[in-house]
Protein backbone atom coordinates (compact mmCIF):
# COMPACT_ATOMS: atom_id res chain seq x y z
CA UNK A 1 0.00 0.00 0.00
CA UNK A 2 3.05 2.44 0.66
CA UNK A 3 4.73 1.76 -3.05
CA UNK A 4 4.21 3.70 -5.50
CA UNK A 5 3.30 0.98 -8.21
CA UNK A 6 0.09 0.20 -6.11
CA UNK A 7 -0.49 3.97 -6.13
CA UNK A 8 0.80 6.13 -8.65
CA UNK A 9 -0.28 9.77 -7.46
CA UNK A 10 1.42 11.56 -4.53
CA UNK A 11 -0.68 11.11 -1.57
CA UNK A 12 -2.05 14.83 -0.33
CA UNK A 13 -3.36 15.05 3.21
CA UNK A 14 -5.75 17.90 3.45
CA UNK A 15 -5.97 19.67 7.07
CA UNK A 16 -8.01 22.36 7.72
CA UNK A 17 -4.69 24.32 8.87
CA UNK A 18 -3.70 23.14 6.12
CA UNK A 19 -2.34 20.67 3.21
CA UNK A 20 0.47 18.70 3.71
CA UNK A 21 2.25 17.05 0.57
CA UNK A 22 1.32 17.34 -3.08
CA UNK A 23 3.81 20.37 -3.95
CA UNK A 24 2.85 22.30 -0.59
CA UNK A 25 5.64 22.57 1.82
CA UNK A 26 4.79 22.72 5.47
CA UNK A 27 6.97 24.06 8.54
CA UNK A 28 6.14 22.25 11.53
CA UNK A 29 7.53 23.67 14.63
CA UNK A 30 7.71 23.94 18.39
CA UNK A 31 9.85 22.71 21.42
CA UNK A 32 10.55 19.47 22.21
CA UNK A 33 8.97 19.41 25.10
CA UNK A 34 5.72 20.83 26.65
CA UNK A 35 7.08 21.96 29.95
CA UNK A 36 4.57 24.57 31.03
CA UNK A 37 1.60 26.87 29.74
CA UNK A 38 3.81 29.89 29.64
CA UNK A 39 6.25 28.82 27.52
CA UNK A 40 4.25 26.47 25.29
CA UNK A 41 1.95 29.50 24.93
CA UNK A 42 4.33 31.67 24.17
CA UNK A 43 6.01 30.02 21.65
CA UNK A 44 2.64 29.50 19.67
CA UNK A 45 1.91 32.82 19.61
CA UNK A 46 5.33 33.49 17.67
CA UNK A 47 4.96 30.85 15.71
CA UNK A 48 1.73 31.72 14.70
CA UNK A 49 2.58 35.46 13.74
CA UNK A 50 5.12 33.98 11.70
CA UNK A 51 2.84 32.22 10.13
CA UNK A 52 3.16 28.41 10.99
CA UNK A 53 0.13 26.40 11.33
CA UNK A 54 1.14 23.35 13.06
CA UNK A 55 2.81 23.05 16.36
CA UNK A 56 4.70 20.59 18.06
CA UNK A 57 5.76 19.45 21.34
CA UNK A 58 5.95 16.54 23.69
CA UNK A 59 3.90 15.65 26.20
CA UNK A 60 5.15 12.24 26.84
CA UNK A 61 8.92 12.15 25.76
CA UNK A 62 11.04 9.08 25.11
CA UNK A 63 14.64 10.08 26.91
CA UNK A 64 17.43 8.07 26.89
CA UNK A 65 18.04 8.01 31.23
CA UNK A 66 14.63 7.00 32.85
CA UNK A 67 15.80 9.93 35.64
CA UNK A 68 15.49 12.72 32.63
CA UNK A 69 12.21 15.21 32.00
CA UNK A 70 9.66 12.29 30.74
CA UNK A 71 6.99 15.24 30.06
CA UNK A 72 3.39 16.75 31.10
CA UNK A 73 1.96 13.82 30.00
CA UNK A 74 -2.00 14.31 30.27
CA UNK A 75 -1.39 17.82 31.63
CA UNK A 76 0.43 18.72 28.82
CA UNK A 77 -1.87 17.66 26.33
CA UNK A 78 -4.58 20.16 28.15
CA UNK A 79 -1.68 23.04 27.65
CA UNK A 80 -1.62 21.71 24.06
CA UNK A 81 -5.97 21.73 23.33
CA UNK A 82 -5.36 25.53 24.87
CA UNK A 83 -2.58 26.37 21.90
CA UNK A 84 -5.07 24.91 19.42
CA UNK A 85 -7.93 26.14 20.51
CA UNK A 86 -6.07 30.49 20.86
CA UNK A 87 -4.09 30.12 18.42
CA UNK A 88 -5.96 27.88 15.85
CA UNK A 89 -2.78 26.02 15.54
CA UNK A 90 -2.34 22.06 14.05
CA UNK A 91 -1.01 20.22 16.96
CA UNK A 92 1.45 17.43 16.75
CA UNK A 93 2.86 15.23 19.47
CA UNK A 94 4.14 11.89 20.09
CA UNK A 95 1.95 8.78 21.27
CA UNK A 96 4.30 6.59 23.09
CA UNK A 97 2.01 3.85 24.39
CA UNK A 98 -1.34 2.22 23.47
CA UNK A 99 -3.01 2.93 26.54
CA UNK A 100 -2.92 6.86 25.92
CA UNK A 101 -3.98 6.48 22.21
CA UNK A 102 -7.63 7.99 22.77
CA UNK A 103 -5.92 11.20 24.90
CA UNK A 104 -3.49 11.77 22.16
CA UNK A 105 -5.47 11.04 19.10
CA UNK A 106 -8.52 13.68 20.95
CA UNK A 107 -5.65 16.08 21.34
CA UNK A 108 -3.62 16.01 18.39
CA UNK A 109 -4.14 16.94 14.19
CA UNK A 110 -1.27 14.71 13.54
CA UNK A 111 0.10 11.99 15.66
CA UNK A 112 3.70 11.45 15.72
CA UNK A 113 5.13 7.77 15.96
CA UNK A 114 8.95 8.42 17.29
CA UNK A 115 11.73 6.97 15.59
CA UNK A 116 12.42 4.70 18.62
CA UNK A 117 9.06 3.24 18.11
CA UNK A 118 9.46 2.84 14.39
CA UNK A 119 8.98 -0.84 14.72
CA UNK A 120 6.56 -0.69 17.42
CA UNK A 121 3.94 -2.84 15.65
CA UNK A 122 1.38 -3.09 18.21
CA UNK A 123 1.50 0.98 18.44
CA UNK A 124 1.81 1.31 14.64
CA UNK A 125 -1.19 -0.98 14.49
CA UNK A 126 -3.28 1.15 17.25
CA UNK A 127 -2.81 4.04 14.90
CA UNK A 128 -4.11 2.53 12.13
CA UNK A 129 -7.13 2.44 13.70
CA UNK A 130 -7.18 6.36 14.26
CA UNK A 131 -8.54 8.24 12.21
CA UNK A 132 -6.02 10.90 12.17
CA UNK A 133 -3.03 11.29 9.83
CA UNK A 134 0.59 9.83 11.39
CA UNK A 135 3.65 11.37 11.04
CA UNK A 136 6.50 8.24 10.91
CA UNK A 137 9.91 9.12 12.50
CA UNK A 138 12.49 7.26 10.37
CA UNK A 139 13.94 4.28 13.27
CA UNK A 140 17.16 5.01 14.19
CA UNK A 141 18.84 2.47 11.80
CA UNK A 142 16.30 1.95 9.86
CA UNK A 143 16.79 1.07 5.72
CA UNK A 144 14.39 2.80 3.63
CA UNK A 145 12.69 -0.56 2.68
CA UNK A 146 12.02 -1.15 6.88
CA UNK A 147 10.64 2.09 7.06
CA UNK A 148 7.95 1.61 4.21
CA UNK A 149 7.45 -1.71 5.97
CA UNK A 150 6.57 0.04 9.68
CA UNK A 151 4.44 2.59 7.24
CA UNK A 152 2.31 -0.69 5.48
CA UNK A 153 1.88 -1.33 9.21
CA UNK A 154 -0.59 1.45 9.39
CA UNK A 155 -1.75 1.66 6.16
CA UNK A 156 -2.94 -2.06 6.51
CA UNK A 157 -5.14 -1.08 9.26
CA UNK A 158 -7.04 1.44 7.25
CA UNK A 159 -5.22 4.43 7.83
CA UNK A 160 -3.31 5.87 4.68
CA UNK A 161 -2.61 9.47 6.20
CA UNK A 162 1.23 8.90 6.61
CA UNK A 163 3.78 11.32 6.95
CA UNK A 164 7.41 9.93 6.40
CA UNK A 165 9.94 11.79 8.76
CA UNK A 166 13.34 11.39 8.39
CA UNK A 167 15.34 12.40 11.40
CA UNK A 168 19.04 11.28 10.84
CA UNK A 169 20.50 7.72 11.53
CA UNK A 170 23.28 6.51 13.49
CA UNK A 171 26.66 5.93 11.64
CA UNK A 172 30.40 6.42 12.79
CA UNK A 173 30.45 9.97 12.28
CA UNK A 174 30.15 11.97 15.45
CA UNK A 175 30.80 15.22 14.54
CA UNK A 176 26.43 15.64 14.63
CA UNK A 177 24.13 13.83 16.93
CA UNK A 178 22.97 11.74 14.50
CA UNK A 179 23.72 11.72 10.46
CA UNK A 180 20.55 13.48 8.28
CA UNK A 181 20.10 11.61 5.56
CA UNK A 182 18.90 13.68 2.57
CA UNK A 183 19.52 11.18 -0.19
CA UNK A 184 16.80 9.25 1.57
CA UNK A 185 14.47 12.20 -0.33
CA UNK A 186 14.73 10.88 -3.84
CA UNK A 187 13.97 7.17 -3.70
CA UNK A 188 11.55 7.70 -0.48
CA UNK A 189 9.89 9.51 -3.63
CA UNK A 190 10.58 7.00 -6.42
CA UNK A 191 9.60 4.12 -4.20
CA UNK A 192 6.41 5.98 -2.64
CA UNK A 193 3.77 7.96 -2.86
CA UNK A 194 3.49 9.30 1.36
CA UNK A 195 4.34 12.53 1.57
CA UNK A 196 8.44 12.95 3.29
CA UNK A 197 9.27 15.74 6.12
CA UNK A 198 12.84 16.45 7.52
CA UNK A 199 14.05 17.17 10.68
CA UNK A 200 17.32 18.92 11.15
CA UNK A 201 17.15 18.95 14.94
CA UNK A 202 17.16 15.71 16.21
CA UNK A 203 19.07 15.31 12.29
CA UNK A 204 22.12 17.38 13.72
CA UNK A 205 21.57 17.89 17.64
CA UNK A 206 23.29 21.32 16.86
CA UNK A 207 21.70 24.81 15.95
CA UNK A 208 23.75 26.33 13.82
CA UNK A 209 23.30 23.58 11.79
CA UNK A 210 20.09 23.10 11.36
CA UNK A 211 19.34 26.46 9.06
CA UNK A 212 21.76 24.59 6.50
CA UNK A 213 20.25 21.45 6.41
CA UNK A 214 16.37 22.40 6.21
CA UNK A 215 17.52 24.44 3.27
CA UNK A 216 18.86 21.76 1.91
CA UNK A 217 16.42 19.62 3.07
CA UNK A 218 14.05 21.85 0.77
CA UNK A 219 15.95 21.85 -2.09
CA UNK A 220 16.31 18.33 -2.11
CA UNK A 221 12.42 17.76 -2.42
CA UNK A 222 10.98 17.42 0.77
CA UNK A 223 7.56 18.33 1.47
CA UNK A 224 8.18 20.25 4.97
CA UNK A 225 10.16 20.31 7.91
CA UNK A 226 9.77 19.73 11.79
CA UNK A 227 12.08 22.17 13.51
CA UNK A 228 12.63 23.01 17.14
CA UNK A 229 12.22 25.94 18.60
CA UNK A 230 12.55 27.23 21.90
CA UNK A 231 12.33 30.58 23.67
CA UNK A 232 15.20 30.09 26.00
CA UNK A 233 17.20 27.11 24.44
CA UNK A 234 19.80 26.99 27.27
CA UNK A 235 16.82 26.93 29.99
CA UNK A 236 15.09 24.14 27.67
CA UNK A 237 13.88 20.73 29.80
CA UNK A 238 15.24 18.60 26.45
CA UNK A 239 17.19 19.14 23.37
CA UNK A 240 17.97 22.75 24.04
CA UNK A 241 21.16 22.53 22.05
CA UNK A 242 19.42 21.67 18.80
CA UNK A 243 16.52 23.78 19.45
CA UNK A 244 16.57 27.15 17.37
CA UNK A 245 15.38 31.08 19.15
CA UNK A 246 13.30 33.31 18.03
CA UNK A 247 15.08 35.21 15.76
CA UNK A 248 16.76 32.59 14.41
CA UNK A 249 13.37 30.86 13.35
CA UNK A 250 12.11 34.18 11.81
CA UNK A 251 15.97 34.37 9.96
CA UNK A 252 15.03 30.64 8.69
CA UNK A 253 11.64 31.43 7.95
CA UNK A 254 12.80 34.38 5.63
CA UNK A 255 15.37 32.64 3.95
CA UNK A 256 13.15 29.53 3.03
CA UNK A 257 10.62 31.75 1.33
CA UNK A 258 13.08 33.28 -0.56
CA UNK A 259 14.41 29.37 -1.60
CA UNK A 260 10.60 28.03 -2.32
CA UNK A 261 10.42 31.06 -4.69
CA UNK A 262 13.21 30.45 -7.22
CA UNK A 263 12.71 26.71 -7.08
C1 LIG B 1 11.27 14.39 19.14
O1 LIG B 1 10.68 14.62 18.07
O2 LIG B 1 11.35 15.23 20.06
C2 LIG B 1 11.94 13.08 19.27
C3 LIG B 1 12.16 12.52 20.43
O3 LIG B 1 12.30 12.63 18.06
P1 LIG B 1 12.94 11.23 17.60
O4 LIG B 1 11.89 10.20 17.88
O5 LIG B 1 13.19 11.46 16.16
O6 LIG B 1 14.20 11.03 18.38
MN1 LIG C 1 13.39 16.65 20.70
Amino acid sequence: LASREMKPDDTVIPLPQGTIGGGSFTVIAGPCSVENEAMLLRTAEFLRQQGVRFLRAGAYKPRTSPYAFQGLGRQGLRILAQARQRFGLGIVTELMDTEEAEAVAEVADIIQIGARNMQNFALLRRVGRCRKPVLLKRGLCATLEEWLMAAEYILAEGNYQVILCERGVRTFSDHSRNTLDLSVIPPAKAWSHLPILVDPSHGTGKRAYVPPMALAALAAGADGLLIEVHPEPDKALSDGPQSLDFPAFEQLWHRLARLAEVL
